[in-house]
């Protein structure tokens, strides 16, 4: 059964900060110079050399700002109020968050998550079924990471993705096939951990 970031079993999940610095992303693997944990890194760097010859990985989000996250919710759940007019208050935030992540444990906002996808030696996008960040309602639900209805390449591209970086212990988020992440609630949570390792980050302060 999917969990999704509103689930109050994520909410439980233990935050024991371990500390690590957020770092920017090599511009071969993040052109924007997205920010993550500095483990995180290491794992996306791992999982990047392990794909075939001339596919890499390309981050493009790593940490969000509070403000931003914020920002992102409100802009989602106004579509969705007007998609939904008679949901109540706790349904809407269900709806929403199987899209985006509320604050308190959001993943991006501690750096421990990255949107990404593949590409090819030429450094053009690989088809992956849907454009990064396409809602469940804009791409009809091919934006979960299951879903039927992709092509065969698609398919294959979001297999190999699990396959990367599964191996290094990243989970996927299941509505968004671009959503990875590492050290947060919802890995604590998936992966049966203890606890988390990264809380929020408020301000970003790496070089
Ligand atoms: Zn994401």
């Amino acid at each position: 059964m999917t969990i999704l970031l509103s689930d109050p079993r994520v909410r439980a999940v233990p935050v024991v900060e371990c500390g690590e610095p957020l770092v920017r992303l090599p511009r071969d693997l993040s052109p924007v110079g997205a920010l993550v944990r500095a483990g995180l890194a290491q794992r996306l760097m791992a999982a990047d050399i392990r794909l075939p010859w001339g596919v890499r990985l390309r981050v493009v989000e790593g940490h969000r700002p509070v403000e931003e996250q914020q920002a992102i919710i409100a802009s989602y759940g106004a579509t969705l109020r007007a998609l939904h007019p008679q949901v109540d208050g706790a349904e809407l935030e269900r709806l929403t968050s199987r899209f985006v992540s509320p604050v308190d444990v959001a993943p991006h906002v501690a750096g421990a998550a990255v949107d990404l996808t593949l590409v090819d030696a030429c450094g053009d996008e690989l088809d992956l079924g849907t454009a990064i960040d396409a809602t469940p309602e804009q791409s009809d639900g091919r934006c979960w990471t299951a879903a039927d209805g992709i092509g065969a390449d698609a398919r294959a591209h979001r297999d190999l993705l699990a396959e990367v970086l599964g191996a290094q212990g990243l989970v996927n988020y299941p509505t968004e096939w671009w959503h990875w992440s590492f050290g947060d609630r919802y890995w604590a949570l998936v992966t049966e951990a203890r606890h988390a390792l990264y809380g929020p980050v408020a301000v970003a302060v790496a070089a």
